[in-house]
């Protein structure tokens, strides 16, 4: 058993997968969980999510030996202040935010002397939120980004690394500052692309709100499932990883003047060689394990 006792604080889509995840492997003894409105912990208890839904955040973590905060990024500072009083000395308090340098600057000065912060991201998740979205399966096979500070702990680190392996992630540390430079690379500046797209679809006039959904190929129909993530959380992200975003957007914008030119100019030649090394960053996720080499993503015709 990793943990004896472990709360997680918000019961939405990571917070319910951790829970199935570490019950699917009797990884820890109890868990205990919060989450701030009545109605997420009356679904939380109908589901049989956590051993016990609390009332109070302080019932939560009073003798946890592991608090999870999986609540949006700019919360995180806020719950780390209302559950300091009650940590128990020993206790290890770590995240799931998705950016890291804002929330060890949010976090860090509420964790009490004796007390644990190892920042965590687990590199996994769908569309969708809430209580009832997790599944014992989402780490599976999924990195997990933990980021200790300089002189953390390292049974604490090595036992936050043993949860998540055990909940069937790959683990790997990096410093915040890199953390935030990469997820704005691979996940945060592509999650608001996304969002500029389907908004584009919706502005356009010319072309039916019909027609926008039953001819969505699959560029379009994938751009809407990102599109479709939770806006709290994707606010937070964007206003809490404003330079590394801004950095990757400068760039990006760049690049679509590039290829807007060439395009305009008939430049045949740079659109294949851009196309050309962009395949084969696609077989390198495919080698990694990362997704699918199935046509369509593996979707079966007629599925969504
Ligand atoms: P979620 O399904 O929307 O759940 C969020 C939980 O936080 C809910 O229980 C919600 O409570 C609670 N919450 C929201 N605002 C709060 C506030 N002001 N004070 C206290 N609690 C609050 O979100 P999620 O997808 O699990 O995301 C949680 C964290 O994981 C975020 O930091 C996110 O960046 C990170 N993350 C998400 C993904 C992903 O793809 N979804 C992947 C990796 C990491 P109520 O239900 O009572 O409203």
């Amino acid at each position: 058993m990793i943990y004896e006792r472990v709360a997680l604080i918000g019961l939405g889509h990571i917070a319910s997968s951790m829970f199935w995840g570490m019950k699917r492997a009797d990884l820890v003894g109890e868990v205990y969980g919060f989450a701030r409105s009545a109605e997420t912990r009356q679904t939380a208890r109908d589901i049989g999510l956590c051993d016990r839904v609390c009332n109070t955040i302080e019932e939560a973590v009073t003798d946890a030996d592991l608090v999870v905060l999986c609540v949006p990024v700019g919360v995180m500072g806020d719950v780390a202040e209302q559950i300091a009083p009650h940590l128990k000395a020993g206790a290890t308090v770590t995240d799931v935010g998705s950016v890291k340098r804002a929330v060890i600057d949010a976090v860090g000065p509420h964790i009490p002397k004796g007390v644990h912060f190892v920042p965590a991201h687990p590199l996994a998740g769908t569309e969708h939120s809430g209580p009832t979205s997790g599944f014992a399966e989402l780490f599976d096979g999924r990195w997990c980004l933990i980021v200790p500070s300089d002189g953390a702990d390292e049974a604490a680190v090595a036992k936050l690394r043993a949860l998540w392996e055990g909940m069937g992630s790959k683990v790997n540390t990096m410093d915040a500052e890199h953390h935030d430079l990469v997820l704005a690379v691979t996940s945060h500046a592509p999650h608001l692309i996304a969002y500029t797209m389907v908004g584009v679809a919706d502005d356009l006039q010319r072309v039916s709100d019909s027609e926008v959904i039953n001819y969505s190929a699959t560029g379009f129909r994938d751009f809407t499932r990102i599109a479709a993530s939770d806006p709290t959380m994707w606010r937070d992200v964007f206003l809490t990883n404003k330079e590394a975003t801004l950095e990757i957007l400068g760039r990006f914008t760049e690049e679509l003047f590039a290829l807007q030119r060439a395009i305009r100019t008939g430049d045949g030649d740079h659109l294949h060689d851009y196309f050309t090394r962009t395949r084969a960053i696609r077989r390198g996720i495919i080698e990694a394990g990362q997704d699918t080499d199935a046509p369509n993503f593996g979707r079966t015709a007629g599925r969504k």
